[in-house]
């Protein structure tokens, strides 16, 4: 069964100590499983403060993240690709020292838009290191999730099936594909042929509405997502994902251009959110029964 997760953003744009178990309080009250936070810079983040309100709530964790120019390991720049390389096995390590089950995200190169291609060598720098980050992780428990995002974030996984390719490419059986409905909706065909290209490959899931406010006030068809996942027999994580100028992350939320105010209220928009998802899977769940 899928564990239902809320993403940090939800509650706090800074993850010292005492925020982040604010946030993992907040995440338990409003009724998830797991709690997924931002590890943009896995060097500030307090993993042993952190595992002891983990463990005190009884909560799964996952990271996820994206990289910067400077630390891109599908660049040319061998500086970059030796830095992104370094911040990824810290996030490892990090999550490792949580007990956290998934590093995902655009871990895979720079989060940012791109003024060009990616170039063939870029890509296969990003793979090479991808292979060693993923059997670091593998040791440690940790699976890899690579985000498919949309054009204006990555010029490497704009799409399911390019995802598909990239993972057969690596041959890693500790990489997955990452899937998020907000990026979907930019660029896919539907809500189903994305999840049946991926198949078994399909390891994690971000649920997020098309201007990624309230769940069900959008333009995302997610009775057509959950009867995919449902099809395919989709058992990993389900995670949240809201971002509002109400909470703000100086590097995530200007990243991903969270200028307008979508809510207000993080603990009604979580239980809003937990509510729909569980009601979606509670129906499909029936369909077997027709
Ligand atoms: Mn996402």
């Amino acid at each position: 069964m899928s564990q239902i997760g809320c993403h940090g953003s939800v509650w706090t744009g800074v993850f010292d100590p005492e925020s982040f178990r604010r946030s993992v309080a907040a995440t338990v009250e409003a009724g998830y499983d797991l709690i997924e936070i931002p590890l943009l810079d896995p060097y500030s983040f307090d993993a042993t403060a952190g595992r002891k309100a983990v463990d005190e709530y009884g909560i799964a964790i996952n990271a996820s993240l994206g990289l910067d120019d400077s630390t891109d390991i599908s660049s040319d720049d061998p500086d970059a690709v030796k830095a992104g390389e370094a911040l990824l096995n810290r996030a490892v390590d990090v999550l490792d020292e949580l007990g956290g089950q998934w590093l995902v995200g655009v871990v895979y190169g720079a989060l940012k838009k791109h003024m060009r291609p990616a170039t063939a060598s870029g890509r296969r720098n990003g793979q090479e290191v991808l292979r060693r980050v993923s059997d670091r992780a593998q040791a440690a428990g940790v699976k890899v999730g690579l985000e498919v995002v949309n054009r204006y974030e990555t010029n490497i996984l704009n799409t399911s099936k390019q995802a598909v390719a990239y993972v057969t490419e690596l041959a890693h059986p500790n990489v997955y594909v990452h899937l998020d409905t907000y990026h979907m909706n930019i660029e896919e065909s539907d809500m189903m042929n994305p999840v049946l290209d991926a198949g078994d490959r399909l390891g994690y899931v971000h649920i997020g509405e098309s201007h990624r406010g309230y769940l069900g006030s959008g333009s995302v068809d997610f009775d057509t997502l959950f009867r995919s996942l449902k099809r395919i027999g989709y058992d990993g994580p389900i995670t949240f994902e809201s971002f509002s100028s109400a909470v703000v992350d100086e590097k995530l939320s200007y990243m991903l251009g969270v200028w307008r105010n979508l809510w207000d209220d993080s603990s009604d928009l979580a239980a809003h959110a937990n509510d729909f998802i569980r009601n979606k899977i509670r129906a499909v769940d029936t369909i077997s029964l027709h």
